[in-house]
């Protein structure tokens, strides 16, 4: 009898358990520099202090996906360009955005190759070391990174820049940044889409200051569309620029900086924050037949 009752009870709670609605919350933030002058503010008030007020809001969602804009590297080689936007970081703040709840980092950028190849190396380690996942890298690992939310959704996500290698020769045998290239870039969402129920797709784009998104992001944006992409996720101008909604999906062209030194432009200390949800009832016993 007394186990009757007990069954009983487990039955209940999973089928209250399961009746529940299933949320998975996804938190897109834009561009992340850790060296210039947050490295200073980070020298001064501590590695955490620049995600002390969101820290709390990326530990409780599913995923936090942001754009690390600088390699995390101790080699002293950087390539060959303007020093004063030749970026670097230490390796050890890979715990710090694990610590502070970033799990998704794009880094097809214009300056993840800023100490070369062994730079992104050197990143990559740095980030699986803390279990942080990547996307827009090519050659060590797939730029497809995938993700089951609670809602029993997969997730994928894709990142791209347009901007050509700056300084540094590239070969084709080593690890790199993936390069938007329509045809290639098109296969690729195709074959992606697959293997997911929602692509996200990163890209790296946009004249830096224009608060306007150009001809050319609206073409490229709708092409990432037509393609399979169900959100177009944009960074780089370090401002904010246009959400479109076409065809029933988003483009967000640029949601500006998120970590980001003083830039003297206007706007530039505005950031878009994107927090999704995304609902469906699943049910152990209820709803369709178990
Ligand atoms: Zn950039």
């Amino acid at each position: 009898m007394k186990k009757g009752i007990t069954l009983l009870c487990l039955c209940m709670l999973l089928i209250i358990l399961g009746c529940r609605p299933k949320t998975t919350t996804l938190s897109f933030v834009g561009d992340i520099l850790l060296s210039r002058g947050v490295a200073s503010q980070i020298d001064a008030k501590g590695a955490d202090y620049p995600f002390a007020n969101v820290k709390q809001i990326f530990l409780k969602d599913s995923l936090t996906i942001g754009n690390l804009e600088g390699p995390l590297t101790e080699h002293d080689q950087g390539v060959y360009k303007n020093r004063h936007i030749v970026f670097k970081a230490s390796q050890q703040l890979a715990k710090t955005l694990a610590n502070n709840g970033l799990n998704l980092l794009s880094l097809a950028n214009n300056h993840t190759m800023d100490y070369g190849y062994q730079g992104l190396q050197d990143t990559i380690k740095a980030l699986k070391e803390h279990g942080l996942d990547m996307v827009g890298t090519r050659g060590q690992q797939s730029n497809l990174h995938t993700f089951v939310g609670e809602n029993g959704m997969t997730f994928g996500f894709l990142g791209y820049t347009v901007f050509p290698p700056e300084g540094y020769i590239v070969s084709e045998k080593r690890t790199d940044v993936v390069y938007y290239n329509p045809e290639l870039t098109h296969y690729e969402i195709t074959e992606a889409r697959k293997q997911c129920d929602y692509l996200i797709v990163q890209i790296h784009w946009g004249k830096e200051y224009d608060t306007y998104y150009s001809t050319t992001q609206e073409k490229v944006g709708r092409q990432l569309v037509d393609s399979g992409a169900d959100v177009v996720m944009g960074h780089h101008p370090h401002v904010i620029q246009g959400i479109e909604k076409y065809k029933g999906k988003y483009i967000f062209y640029s949601i500006g900086n998120f970590i980001f030194d003083h830039q003297n432009y206007r706007y530039t200390d505005e950031s878009v924050f994107c927090n999704w949800y995304q609902i469906m009832k699943q049910t152990l016993n209820g709803g369709q037949s178990p």
